[in-house]
């Protein structure tokens, strides 16, 4: 195709705002779940965007006549309209609350991801990255413009699903603020691009996640799965969306970077939230512990590949990092994540699959999966990732060893459920 565009490529101008190319992606995914239906997909290569947003038109109508029914709805009888996790939705932003959070978010024991969410009016990414970029010194080293990174992180925290029991915003800003601030030290042995480029892909790592694991959308031949070739479809998708939302008039931040340096940021925020996918997780934890063992435990002398990985498995440890916390946020983070796994195992059973032990909530036992967790994953995660950021995995591994000895004892009294 070299020289021509694409047939389904957007003419050059032709602008297609947020909230249609949501909206649109929504109605796309409501076609392809009706039963024999002709996949739009198939379709898509031949069309422009904007007559694919044509043919959508009635489908597009009726979701914006269904939202402002359902709207009306939920002021007629004062409802209260489910925020993250189901949760009932948050009250107005709180100036000075949301201050007293934000002071706490590089406290290891203080910071609670829900307070924040509650104290920012359910807008806790776009506060808390504000505030890790500001600390972090990136406005002045970066020149990053306020307004455009205001505008994406809103746009982005616009298109995370509220309605996911686990996989919302509040998840993604516990991410960011964790793998930047928490860990002690780290930061100070990044370039101020590579510390970017760490945020921003936490930020962006689950956005538009469906409460669906990559496993389900390949099994159920999901259109994300067909479009990216069954190779983490999740990651991808979220990948692709937070470039184009980067690219919209207002959103592009990174207008004024060096092309050279943009090519940088591009290749490091994809390697980093592609090393999300828990199937890299082996890879990943056997590359630091190699780069560990050949260059010393100084990130500062690692190669750009290294550090590569190094921040990688920063972001991957914050992702899986609920297990170290302390326990009521620990207790509470399990029990979302095991919320929304019973979700796609319910769906599974409907589809006639059968789903894998921790979906399935006829088999729920919180204690064994939770233990099993820290055992696999969490543990062995922090202690490879001590070599290069001591202080904050020592907090980290501290956590592992109470929430395993207080699971341990749950599961010795038989106990199957969450204490929450
Ligand atoms: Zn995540």
């Amino acid at each position: 195709m070299s020289g021509s565009r694409a047939h389904g490529e957007p003419a050059r101008g032709e602008h297609i705002d947020l909230p249609t190319l949501t909206a649109a992606s929504m109605a796309l995914e409501r076609l392809q779940a009706q039963p024999g239906a002709l996949l739009p997909s198939e379709r898509l290569p031949v069309l422009r965007l904007s007559s694919f947003l044509a043919a959508l038109a009635p489908e597009l109508a009726a979701a914006a006549a269904a939202a402002a029914t359902a709207t009306a709805a939920a002021s007629a009888a004062a409802a209260a309209p489910a925020g993250p996790g189901g949760q009932p939705a948050p009250p107005p932003r709180d100036e000075a609350r949301l201050r007293a959070e934000l002071d706490k978010l590089d406290s290891w024991e203080e910071f609670d991801a829900f307070a924040l969410s509650a104290a920012s009016g359910g807008r806790p990414l776009e506060a808390a990255t504000l505030e890790a970029v500001s600390r972090l010194g990136l406005f002045e080293a970066l020149e990053l413009p306020l307004g455009p990174l205001a505008a994406f992180l809103r746009a982005i925290e616009g298109l995370y699903r509220a309605t996911n029991p686990y996989h919302h915003s509040t998840h993604a800003a516990d991410v960011g603020t964790y793998a930047l601030l928490q860990p002690d030290g780290l930061a100070a042995s990044l370039t101020s691009l590579e510390a970017l480029a760490a945020v921003v892909a936490a930020v962006v790592h689950d956005v538009d996640h469906r409460g669906l694991s990559n496993d389900f959308l390949v099994r159920t031949q999901h259109h994300l799965a067909l479009t990216y070739n069954d190779a983490s479809p999740n990651e991808q998708h979220s990948l692709s969306l937070a470039f184009r939302v980067l690219m919209q008039p207002g959103c592009n931040f990174l207008q004024h970077l060096p092309a050279e340096d943009f090519a940088t940021f591009r290749a490091l925020v994809l390697d980093i939230v592609r090393a999300t996918d828990m199937v890299e997780h082996s890879r990943l934890s056997e590359a630091l512990t190699r780069d560990v063992r050949e260059l010393g435990p100084d990130l500062a002398s690692w190669d750009a590949v290294a550090r590569g990985h190094a921040l990688a498995a920063v972001v991957h440890a914050a992702d899986i990092s609920n297990v170290t916390r302390p326990w009521r946020a620990a207790v509470r983070w399990g029990s979302l994540v095991s919320a929304e796994f019973q979700l796609q195992g319910d769906a599974e059973l409907r589809l006639g699959l059968t789903p894998g032990p921790q979906f399935d909530r006829r088999h729920a036992d919180a204690p064994r999966s939770q233990l099993a967790f820290i055992r696999r994953y969490g543990r062995p995660t922090f202690e490879a990732l001590s070599a290069v950021a001591p202080a904050g995995c020592a907090a980290a591994l501290r956590g592992c060893d109470e929430n395993e000895a207080r699971w341990a004892a749950l599961e010795a009294r038989g106990e199957k459920a969450f204490p929450l």
